[in-house]
């Protein structure tokens, strides 16, 4: 890709009602822009890097095992008032009235709509168990969104639920779904705190809340400094820990998933019953498990970045070379930019090569802006002693490798 073609630009100035960092570097790298307040479009970079992770997240769903499918995000109030839930959510699910007079919600979540689905298909106790997940659009009235994607009318979920006849299968699922968020944030580049958790709207009997440390976050933890013990702020009456008595550490944390067992709340109200071995009909149990999609931008984000801008863990990035022809108008320098623009390609790289007419200190400020976790520079060095610069933007450690280096320079690189 060449940035000319990119549909990048950069903003130097912090823009202005853009409280949080993720924020602010996400609107100065173009990933994103707000339609109106709450509501934004995912532009190509912020696309490329929603996807990657929606990517990692169908991977670790599908090797539990887990079926994808997608559900509407229109939905009939009525089933809504079955569960009770239509004046639980109150005026964060938005509503109106269609052409036909049907009274409809844009969905701000989907129990509802599987647990009905699965009353329709589940029959007898050879039905059970199975999950299923989708990645999808939800839709909240926010009183007051914030922080740019992170608290939006409009976002995108992957929620999976699970169906089980007793509450011992249940268990089982919850602990494997539990087991594939941890991969999922550690290969987002991601330090998660996983805290048991009050049920909240979703109901049920026991959840847990997983959070990443960020300044935009809206809930607070306690952490003890010795043992690392976390309590959410509801459970801290006393500001010590239980076991070592010792002071804990107040922390600002971004809610990134929460997983439920929700036994019976929904298969109950919506009759999702199995016939088992002695032709009894029992209500079936259900858990389920949502990740904040969208969200985990603004969290690795918030989680990865310094002064000059974001640091992209490799798994996440855009774009995982940049290539910087320091002066275009040089015939050997542009020649060469070209050819590792596709030596790369050829070979799995996403490149994007900096074509623009600017100076390369314009251009080492983008790339750094940008995040890209490796530049490589064709310069002075490459006119005089045809040398490349490769420069982590994590470690900011600079190589210089010949041109016949560069592959097996980027390999060791990309191994640790
Ligand atoms: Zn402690």
């Amino acid at each position: 890709m060449f940035w000319t073609k990119s549909f990048i630009t950069t903003l130097k100035e912090i823009p202005e009602n853009a409280e949080s960092i993720s924020h602010q570097l996400m609107l100065r790298s173009n990933m994103v822009r707000m339609l109106c307040a709450g509501v934004y479009s995912y532009l190509p970079l912020g696309y490329k890097v929603l996807s990657k992770i929606e990517a990692i997240v169908r991977e670790e769903m599908n090797k539990t095992g887990a079926l994808e499918l997608l559900l509407p995000g229109l939905q009939p109030l009525e089933l809504w008032q079955k569960t009770g839930r239509d004046e639980v959510m109150g005026e964060t699910m938005f509503r109106f009235v269609d052409r036909r007079n049907r009274k409809l919600v844009l969905g701000p979540t989907h129990e509802e709509v599987i647990t009905d689905l699965a009353a329709n298909f589940v029959k007898s106790y050879r039905d059970l168990p199975f999950v299923l997940y989708q990645i999808q659009t939800k839709y909240r009235d926010e009183l007051r969104p914030r922080f740019g994607i992170v608290r939006s009318c409009e976002f995108i979920m992957k929620d999976a639920y699970s169906f089980n006849r007793d509450t011992k299968g249940l268990d089982e699922i919850y602990e494997k779904m539990r087991s594939a968020y941890g991969n999922i944030f550690k290969r987002c580049g991601l330090d998660v705190i996983s805290l048991k958790a009050d049920s909240g709207v979703m109901g049920g009997s026991c959840s847990h809340e997983f959070m990443v440390l960020a300044e935009s976050g809206e809930d607070i933890v306690y952490k003890c400094k010795i043992c690392s013990e976390v309590k959410g702020a509801a459970a801290v009456v006393i500001e010590t820990c239980p076991h070592c008595k010792e002071d804990m550490e107040k922390l600002t944390v971004l809610e990134v998933g929460h997983i439920f067992k929700l036994g019976e709340k929904y298969t109950n109200p919506l009759n999702v019953r199995f016939l088992d071995e002695d032709g009894k009909h029992n209500l079936v149990q259900m858990g389920c498990y949502g990740i904040g999609v969208s969200r985990l931008i603004s969290a690795i984000i918030e989680q990865n970045h310094d002064k000059d801008g974001i640091i992209w863990p490799s798994a996440v990035a855009p774009y995982g070379v940049a290539i910087v022809p320091v002066n275009i108008a040089e015939k050997s320098v542009w020649d060469k930019a070209l050819e590792l623009h596709d030596q790369l390609q050829q070979i799995g790289h996403e490149v994007l090569v900096d074509d623009r007419d600017e100076r390369a200190g314009v251009k080492f400020k983008d790339a750094d802006l940008l995040g890209i976790p490796l530049r490589i520079t064709v310069g002075n060095k490459w006119l005089k002693e045809n040398k490349l610069e490769i420069r982590d933007r994590r470690s900011q450690k600079v190589q210089e490798v010949s041109a016949e280096q560069l592959v097996s320079t980027l390999q060791e690189i990309a191994h640790g």
